[in-house]
């Protein structure tokens, strides 16, 4: 099996905010857990920031399905590479808000505090998402 790992971001469609992304958040969820595929969705007013891992055909498919969808425009693909693991593994698709986007983490991979995935390189991508998911259990935790 070829296990393959892939970022992209994407801007977000004027209006789509709240009861769309739990949508998006809870389809993901079943349809990703039916594919085997794993990973993390990052949202905030402005972008998708997103995460797909897992076979290389099943991958493929659920990016090619979520380039269709006219809630969001602009994909661009940062990162695409054989993985020997999965990062996101316990996740059929994680969720991290913006809450867990602090000042310091953005200014860590931007030039300032503005999320602005379209800047980050490949390995930035991936760094950020797994900081941002290791932010969000802190959060979760200390709740
Ligand atoms: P159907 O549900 O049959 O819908 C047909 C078309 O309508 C598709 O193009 C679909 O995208 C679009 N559509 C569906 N619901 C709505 C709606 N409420 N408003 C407007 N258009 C709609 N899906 C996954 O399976 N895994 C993921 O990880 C995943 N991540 C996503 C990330 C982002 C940023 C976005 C915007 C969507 C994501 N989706 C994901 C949803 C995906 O785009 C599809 O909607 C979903 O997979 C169902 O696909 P389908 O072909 O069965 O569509």
């Amino acid at each position: 099996m070829r296990l393959v790992q892939l970022i992209y971001c994407s801007r977000v469609v004027t209006g789509v905010h709240g009861t769309a992304i739990t949508s998006i958040v809870d389809v993901s969820r079943i349809n990703n857990a039916r594919d085997g595929v794993t990973g993390a969705l990052c949202f905030n007013a402005n972008f998708f920031l997103q995460c797909l891992e897992g076979e290389r055909g099943a991958v493929n498919e659920a990016y090619h399905r979520i380039l269709r969808d006219p809630r969001h425009e602009g994909a661009l693909l940062l990162r695409y590479a054989e993985v020997p693991k999965r990062q996101f593994g316990d996740w059929s698709m994680g969720y991290l808000s913006s809450q867990a986007m602090t000042p310091e983490l953005l200014l860590q991979y931007g030039s300032n505090i503005r999320f602005d995935p379209e800047q980050l390189g490949a390995e930035a991508a991936l760094d950020f998402l797994l900081d941002l998911k290791a932010r969000a259990i802190r959060l979760r935790e200390a709740a």
